[in-house]
């Protein structure tokens, strides 16, 4: 069956990898001219990479890691040592560290927890552990649950301080949505604790060895390409086009630099396109539809990236740093964790800024500016003093709308990827999926698309269904995430 596919973000990319699998060919049409979507990565003039986003990978993340396995690609995720790391504000130039020992889960957390006492004192630590029991005990169920509430009006509930939240989660908060504790949804937070909790590698962090759009999208571009399938730059999707049954006739792509719009047909039809576009070109038939209008209850986050060059060495920490600052999330010195990136004498710090709703319409200056008087309270030694630390150039990468903004009650409007229309799917990070906005949850909600596409032909057509119920890396699907043997 033909499959035209919209977006090759890692959802697009994953569902036509998936397909091809299944026996089908996918033709991806992305709009714009690099692959990636939210990972996607360029080189500036001097040869140096920048990105959308800082990208760390999760060993709780079994389809993106069996994905890498299947393209034959594993040696590209570069391990890190099995710990959290965390600034401390309040004695700046300090890290704090969760090492998380090598037993069984959850006993290798819970020790974490119990051996770090920078940042909890014991009361905390109980309160909190107590707090966490029907999370541990009533499973996802009681996750889905609390998504009505914030992370911290769930953790006053739980009787856990309001330190916990501003301390420790303000930091997790930041780095998974890109929103502080008191906006977001605790079905986030609680789900990805839940991971944490019973993978015995599931907190433990990888780096990709150069750009995503290099070294991970291009090879997905690859398998499909060398399988018979198509991949499109510069196609963007211009209109969805109906037959009079509301179902899709074909995509319409609108001609560039003066070349007449293109429609383009297939057996099914997939938006891998982030939700916001989507909303803005749903036919209007479809608008009626409650399946469609419910997309009106999901939004993107807005989010910033920044790449700071330096004339010498920050840092010889190769990991994740938590800046628990309240104008950064996560960051890294890639000179450090990135092969690619590696340079033995100078700093190159990427970093998120979040949340960035009043920073996202600020000038790349003064966003630059306002990062530097961040880092010397992260790095005191090197911007105090005589001999300061130059900044050599920098690129800050604004994306006003990211992954859905996961704010408490969202989990309602994530749609499944069958939709009520016969040839049309969703794929996406936002779609239902147990894996939040993140490159797992693309890469899943891509071989869920693809599994869906499937099982809608089943009744219809018993060959095509025989090939994919033998199809080896289907057949995962339906399984839950296996406990995950990374190693460093
Ligand atoms: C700053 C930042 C840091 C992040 N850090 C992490 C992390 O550390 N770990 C993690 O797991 N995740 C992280 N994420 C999230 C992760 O990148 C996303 O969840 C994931 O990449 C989303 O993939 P997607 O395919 O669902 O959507 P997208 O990547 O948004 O892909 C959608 C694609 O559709 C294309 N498109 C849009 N309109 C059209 C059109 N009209 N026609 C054709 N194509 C169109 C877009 O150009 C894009 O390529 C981060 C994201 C950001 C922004």
């Amino acid at each position: 069956m033909r499959v035209v596919i919209a977006g090759a973000g890692l959802a697009g990319l994953s569902c036509a990898k998936y397909l091809i699998d299944a026996g089908h060919t996918p033709i991806v049409l992305e709009r714009r001219d690099v692959l990636g979507g939210l990972v996607a990565a360029w080189k500036d003039s001097d040869g140096d990479w920048y990105e959308t986003g800082l990208h760390a990978f999760f060993g709780a993340y079994p389809n993106m890691l069996q994905l890498f396995k299947e393209l034959g690609i594993e040696d590209r995720l570069q391990w890190k040592e099995h710990t959290l790391i965390f600034n401390q504000p309040d004695k700046p130039g300090t890290l704090s560290r969760f090492d998380v020992p090598d037993i069984p889960a959850p006993f290798n957390i819970i020790a974490s927890i119990l051996r770090n006492n920078d940042m909890l004192t014991w009361e905390q630590k109980i309160r909190f552990a107590i707090g966490l029991l029907p999370a541990i005990v009533r499973g996802q169920k009681y996750v889905e649950e609390m998504d009505k509430y914030s992370f911290s009006d769930w953790l006053k509930r739980q009787g856990v301080g309001e330190r916990v939240a501003s301390d420790v989660f303000i930091a997790a908060s930041k780095a998974l949505t890109f929103i502080n504790p008191d906006e977001v949804s605790s079905t986030i937070l609680l789900t990805a604790l839940n991971r944490f909790l019973q993978e015995r590698y599931g907190s433990k962090i990888a780096f990709l060895d150069g750009s995503p759009t290099e070294r991970l999208c291009q090879p997905i571009v690859d398998y499909i390409t060398e399988r018979g399938g198509e991949v499109r730059l510069n196609a963007p999707l211009k209109e969805i086009l109906l037959n009079p049954d509301g179902t899709v006739k074909g995509f319409l792509l609108r001609g560039l630099n003066g070349e007449p719009d293109e429609e383009v047909t297939a057996d099914f039809y997939v938006s891998a396109i982030s939700v916001d576009p989507l909303k803005v070109m749903l036919p209007e038939p479809w608008k009626q539809m409650e399946f469609f209008q419910k997309l009106e209850g999901l939004e993107g986050v807005p989010v910033i990236n920044l790449h700071l060059w330096f004339d010498r060495k920050l840092t010889d920490i190769d990991h994740l740093l938590f800046s628990r600052s309240p104008l950064l999330s996560v960051y890294a010195d890639m000179s450090n964790t990135c092969r690619e990136y590696a340079n033995p004498s100078r700093s190159m710090l990427e970093l998120v800024l979040a949340p960035a709703k009043d920073w996202i319409s600020k000038s790349d200056e003064e966003i630059v500016w306002a990062t530097m008087a961040e880092l010397e309270k992260l790095f005191p030694d090197h911007f105090k003093g005589d001999n300061p630390a130059k900044l050599l150039k920098s690129h800050v990468v604004k994306t006003p709308r990211s992954v859905y903004k996961a704010t408490p009650g969202r989990q309602q409007y994530r749609p499944p990827q069958q939709t009520p229309v016969a040839n049309f799917f969703l794929s996406g990070s936002y779609t239902m999926q147990r894996y939040l906005g993140s490159m797992e949850g693309a890469v899943l909600s891509g071989k869920l698309t693809a599994q869906a596409i499937s099982d809608s032909l089943r009744g219809d057509n018993g060959a095509i269904a025989t090939s994919v119920a033998n199809s080896s890396n289907l057949q995962t699907l339906t399984r839950p995430p296996a406990t995950n043997a990374a190693t460093a």
